[in-house]
């Protein structure tokens, strides 16, 4: 079992698998309040930076699933590398269904709310888990500008215009699913251009070493039009967060 190859490559050299830095889940941390000993769920926990640095940073424990083989070896590596593996754990599978045995304070999918069928159904998915007060955290792009066309919307990677809402539609959306937004964590560009620039080297690099690979051809057209597409449509449409609701 394991996601599409093309990100295992592209990814490989990310910590983070989305617009948002360090300083960023910091941030958020911060803005969360955690208390020590809270338990963190993370469906799609990719390298495991938020859980393996909340634990370093705020005491918590957690327990992440993810497809990615690779993303979930990197993420226990990381975890050992910042003295948690004692509080965090990885599991490698699919994380759709996914409910945690023992009920947790936070309750997170960031960037990956098709696990749960979208935003609402990862909502629900999330609250199966979750101990009464608890938090559920979405991470999840909006636009920023509206797409022009359905062309400039699939330039953003989007499958249409309808994939995504401005942000305060997203943020109405939580309301109408009877939860509070009670915080909220913005990307900016800066953290894309981390995210998506941080591919074509890796790219680069990974076509220096494998020139014979089956996937060499497809990974060399995307690193011959991946700046342009970012720079003309992603980074100038698309904007990320990552908000945290309370059921009413
Ligand atoms: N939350 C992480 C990763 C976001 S990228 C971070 O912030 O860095 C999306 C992640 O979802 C990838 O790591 C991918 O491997 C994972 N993923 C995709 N489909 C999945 C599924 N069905 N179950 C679990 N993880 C999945």
């Amino acid at each position: 079992m394991d996601i599409p190859r093309i990100f295992n490559i592209t990814e490989s050299a990310h910590r983070i698998h989305n617009p948002f830095t360090p300083e960023k889940f910091a941030t958020l941390g911060e803005a969360l309040r955690l208390e020590p000993e809270t338990r963190v769920l993370d469906l799609g926990s990719g390298s495991g930076e938020m859980l393996c640095t909340w634990a370093r940073d705020y005491g918590i424990s957690g327990t992440g699933i993810d497809m990615s083989q690779l993303f979930s070896e990197q993420a226990k590596l990381r975890a050992e590398q910042l003295g948690v593996a004692d509080r965090v754990e990885f599991i490698h599978g699919d994380a759709a269904g996914y409910v945690a045995d023992e009920k947790v304070g936070v309750a997170a999918c960031v960037g990956a709310t098709w696990i749960g069928g979208g935003v609402a159904g990862t909502i629900e998915l999330l609250a199966k888990s979750l101990r009464t007060g608890g938090i559920i955290l979405i991470g999840e792009p909006y636009w920023l500008r509206l797409p022009p066309s359905e062309e400039v919307a699939k330039g953003c990677g989007a499958g249409s215009i309808s994939d995504f809402l401005m942000l305060p539609d997203l943020i109405a959306s939580f309301g109408d699913l009877d939860y509070d937004v009670v915080e909220m964590v913005l990307a900016n560009q800066d953290g894309w251009d981390r995210y998506e620039a941080a591919k074509w080297l890796t790219m680069r690099r990974w076509l220096e070493e494998n020139p014979h690979d089956d996937f060499a051809k497809e990974v060399r057209a995307k690193l011959t039009s991946e700046p342009k597409r970012y720079a003309a449509h992603t980074r100038e449409y698309l904007g990320w967060g990552v908000f945290a609701v309370m059921g009413r």
